[in-house]
């Protein structure tokens, strides 16, 4: 490979595995992206409330991609100086260790088959346990259950897991197997954190876990620091031997990546759904308010711990407006039209299409547009469709304030609504405090490569993230706190509304 001029220049390798694409971005010292390639990789839905995707294509997805945004822009391997895994998370894989092969589709985080096994673990009372140790809710949504039926529906797999010639992995496992050709089967604290198997406080893989679920722990990778060199890729994947020495789950890379690093920082991520995450220090905060709470990441051996909060319907209200009503041509047309009146005169859209998720976890919950009167029209329901997206966010973090007994500073925001500068003025004016949005908004990527670059001298310390990290906009809040109660109030009233509606079908 030829490199171009500037050939001393280094750079890290951010692969960035998500749901729908395989990304691979380079990073300069800056921490600006230099180059980015994506591309997408089929789901399938071979019965209502399953979903699977194919592990050798996420896997030939993410090495093509790293292969081009390399060659197209002249970057040999040398000038890699770290590589930095960041992927969907929950996604469970099983593979054969001998032959490197999947034994079944890889079954993915909104995959809903294991919602009776779920129901049946609650039913028997173990609950809390679950909650005590791992931090999280017995829900279809995390690994252990899917990686239970696999067990228990693969022929002869049980068996095989027992006999030591099976391994189960994440998708960031996957990627590390397979990049350094069956060498590393390792996982981060992160990644582990959403298993429902990892005993989040004393950071192993928790035996008493395991035995609920049947899980037999041969199968488990070993779980390393999300900063630290885990292994060399093999040369011929990329053609040079770089150091693998960053991974992390998704949300907890970006909240890395928006430099979240003290406790009582928090980010949200304003996509499809809303993703908040607060960093809660060197030790776990139990919620109660049924938020998660989840490793963020172990750097040096030091873990920090986060509450993650998500709520299901987030800028995908907005693509409702345009797709389902078609109030808008496009989702950026929103805040033109939702800028025209002052405020939505009363009305309130709750967007529980899917039902609801954090605080309420209510799936049985549907959508609602409560308050109209012969004033309102498309302007306050599109004003109404923004603000639900800032009051959902603004009920997390109020429960996450209560949770972590401390106030929150500002939030830092990413994420396709994050566009929306008038969502962001009213996030703000909800929260009482600043609302920030960063110049780089690639926040994943940037992350997982953070994680990477500071094992490897890249980056000297947190410090000097801490400077990269640059603002495009502040929001500062505008309105009293009375008001911001009244708002919460009526949009709890709303929400009222709308909890247990299917039930009554
Ligand atoms: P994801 O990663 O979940 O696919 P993105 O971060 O790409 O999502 O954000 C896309 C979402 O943001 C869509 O639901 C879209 O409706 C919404 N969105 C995009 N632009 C705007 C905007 N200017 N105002 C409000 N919502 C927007």
């Amino acid at each position: 490979m030829q490199a171009k001029a500037g050939s001393d220049q280094q750079y890290v390798l951010a692969l960035d595995q998500g749901t729908t694409s395989s990304r691979a971005i380079l990073f300069d010292r800056r921490g600006q992206p230099l180059a980015i390639r994506q591309q997408p990789f089929t789901q399938s839905f071979p019965q209502p409330g399953w979903v699977e995707q194919d592990a050798m294509e996420i896997w030939s997805s993410q090495l093509a991609v790293a292969r081009a945004v390399l060659r197209d822009h002249g970057i040999a391997a040398g000038q890699v100086a770290a590589l930095g895994i960041t992927n969907q998370r929950e996604t469970t894989i099983l593979w054969d260790r001998k032959t490197g092969t999947p034994l079944a589709p890889a079954i993915v985080w909104q995959d809903r088959r294991t919602a009776a096994h779920c129901a049946a673990l609650s039913a028997a009372g173990h609950d809390a346990l679950f909650e005590q140790r791992s931090g999280l809710r017995l829900d279809p949504y995390f690994s252990g259950t899917k990686l239970a039926w696999l067990l228990e529906h693969l022929p002869g797999a049980r068996a095989r897991a027992e006999r030591g010639e099976l391994a189960f992995g994440t998708v960031d496992s996957w990627l590390a197997w397979q990049l350094t050709g069956g060498r590393a089967h390792v996982t981060d604290v992160s990644n582990a954190s959403r298993t429902l198997l990892f005993d989040i406080h004393r950071g192993v893989w928790d035996d008493e876990l395991l035995g609920i679920l049947n899980i037999p722990p041969a199968l488990l990778p070993r779980v390393v620091d999300s900063s630290g060199i885990v292994a060399h890729i093999d040369a011929g994947c990329l053609g040079g031997e770089i150091p693998l020495a960053g991974i992390a789950g998704d949300q907890q890379a970006a909240t890395f990546g928006q430099v979240c690093l003290a406790p009582g920082m928090a980010k949200n991520t304003y996509g499809t759904g809303c993703f908040l995450l607060l960093n809660v220090g060197h030790q776990a905060q139990a919620s109660q308010h049924r938020l998660l709470a989840t490793v963020g990441w172990r750097v040096a051996g030091q873990t920090t711990y986060l509450l993650e909060g998500s709520v299901f319907m987030g800028g995908a209200v907005i693509q409702w407006l345009r797709d389902g009503l078609g109030m808008i041509a496009s989702a950026g047309e929103v805040e033109a039209l939702a800028a025209t009146v002052p405020d939505s005169g009363g009305v309130y859209l709750v967007p529980a299409h899917t039902g609801l998720g954090a605080p309420y976890w209510d799936p049985q919950a549907r959508g609602a547009l409560l308050g109209l009167t012969r004033g309102s029209g498309r302007a306050e329901i599109a004003r109404a469709a923004l603000e639900a997206i800032a009051l959902q966010s603004a009920e997390v973090l109020q429960a996450m304030e209560q949770d972590a007994g401390r106030a929150l500073a500002e939030l830092r925001v990413d994420g396709g609504a994050a566009a929306n500068d008038l969502l962001l003025q009213v996030q703000a004016d909800l929260l009482g405090v600043p609302v920030v949005r960063p110049k780089i908004t690639e926040t994943t990527a940037l992350g997982a490569a953070y994680l990477a670059g500071l094992a490897v001298g890249f980056w000297a310390d947190e410090g000097e993230l801490a400077a990269l990290w640059q603002v495009d906009r502040r929001f500062e809040p505008g309105r009293s706190a009375d008001w911001r109660a009244a708002q919460l109030a009526g949009w709890r009233r709303a929400v009222q509304r709308s909890l247990h509606w299917a039930e009554g079908e």
